[in-house]
């Protein structure tokens, strides 16, 4: 059986090893020339199982206003009238209601523990080439909880707090977190999964579907193909796929940025997310990549605005963390993100045509278990 996955991002190669576990006939379709070049070219990195949270809750819909004023440290929201836009800000304020977050933060715990699990096969087999480690994971927090420990008590993970210039006095610790470089991972996983008979038809835009008698017809900028299934992994360009098929996909862009410096004197080596600022700071081999903020619906100067402040931040809070280059073009990637920050993953409406997108702020994070959960739903 001939199944096509549509996407050569973390989650459409994850999936696309799941099925060729499975004895599928897999056919990658990637509209861009090399594998993870959208949201997954220069994440964090954090593979942050033990908080995997939704970008919506009670605390950010506090800040909303904030948010509209440019006020809010890390996040900037601009004001839209296109129907897709308000249709999704509608849905996301909805999530960030107390039930909601803690239902959605439930869901996205149980996948990310999952995940943890199946990435062991990629950590055994080339954790190195992908810059793996167990790193732990250290989060400053804004307000003090019950996991909190001292900064001071921190510091036995990561010394090099101890030379950062930090307004948060506690923090949480997750020792079992893993860091890895997203395109990396992708480059080795399509290199071996081609290698293995699994088929990269890469500069091919997808632009529509029609389901046919037994499966699908695929048009695309290199001409049509048929499959007997599609996995939809497509990210930020599912919404049109599908709304050519008048589905709607519930996924919006919500961008970040990244820099990525060699590591400096102060460098760290467990990973550490300043929640105040909404910054992370990744140690990938012998690279410090920065990362973080949301920017969601501005134009594209207010979003290198954006970018250059949040390196001014990363700066001011850990000035010899890296060798800062204020030349470095931010890398400005795009989270495909659903409004209550789940995935949508298994069976479309549609026979034979199945989702694994909206993997928004976690899709590093949650890929390798939701490749596996459509990968049950297509052989059912
Ligand atoms: C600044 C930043 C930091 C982040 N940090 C983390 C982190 O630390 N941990 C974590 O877990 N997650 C993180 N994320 C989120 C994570 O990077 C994303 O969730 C993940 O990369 C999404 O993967 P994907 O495969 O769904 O999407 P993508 O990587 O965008 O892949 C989708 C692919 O589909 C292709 N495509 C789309 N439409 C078509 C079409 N019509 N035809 C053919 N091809 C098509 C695109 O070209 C693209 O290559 C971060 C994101 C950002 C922006």
């Amino acid at each position: 059986m001939r199944v096509a996955i549509i996407g050569a991002g973390v989650v459409g190669l994850a999936t696309a090893h799941a099925l060729q576990l499975r004895g599928y006939e897999v056919c990658v379709l990637e509209a861009a020339e090399h594998a993870g070049c959208g949201a997954s070219f220069a994440n964090a990195g954090q593979l942050a199982y033990s908080n995997a949270t939704p970008l919506g809750s009670p605390a950010l819909l506090r800040q909303a206003f904030g948010m509209l004023l440019g006020r809010a440290k890390g996040v900037s929201v601009g004001i839209g009238l296109e129907p897709r836009y308000l249709r999704w800000v509608s849905a996301f304020l909805w999530q960030c209601l107390p039930h909601a977050c803690r239902r959605n933060t439930t869901d996205l715990a149980r996948i990310a523990e999952r995940s943890m699990q199946r990435m062991a096969i990629y950590r055994e087999a080339f954790g190195e080439e992908y810059c793996h480690r167990t790193t732990g994971k250290i989060v400053l927090l804004e307000s003090i909880d019950s996991t909190a420990e001292t900064l001071q008590a921190l510091t036995r993970y990561e010394p090099a707090l101890s030379n950062w210039q930090l307004n948060a006095t506690h923090g949480s610790y997750a020792a079992r977190d893993e860091v890895g470089d997203a395109r990396r991972f992708t480059q080795v996983l399509a290199r071996r999964l081609g290698e293995q008979g699994v088929v990269f038809m890469m500069n091919t835009s997808v632009e529509h579907l029609q389901a046919e008698n037994r499966g699908w017809r695929v048009h695309t900028n290199q001409g049509d193909h048929q499959f007997d299934k599609l996995v939809l992994c497509s990210g930020n360009g599912t919404p049109e796929l599908l709304g050519k098929l008048n589905i709607h996909a519930p996924v919006y862009p919500v961008a970040g940025f990244s820099y990525s410096f060699p590591a400096g004197a102060h460098a760290n080596t467990t990973s550490v997310t300043i929640a105040e600022h909404k910054i992370v700071f990744s140690r990938l081999g012998e690279l410090i990549r920065i990362a973080g903020y949301a920017s969601i619906h501005r134009p594209a100067s207010a979003r290198l605005k954006h970018a250059r402040q949040m390196l001014a931040v990363a700066k001011s809070i850990a000035p010899q963390a890296a060798v800062y280059d204020d030349q470095q073009v931010p890398w400005i990637g795009f989270r495909p993100a659903t409004p209550s920050s789940l995935p949508l993953v298994g069976a479309s409406p549609l026979p034979g045509l199945y989702y694994n997108f909206g993997h928004g702020m976690l899709g590093w994070t949650l890929c390798a278990a939701t490749a596996e959960q459509v990968a049950e739903a297509v052989e059912r």
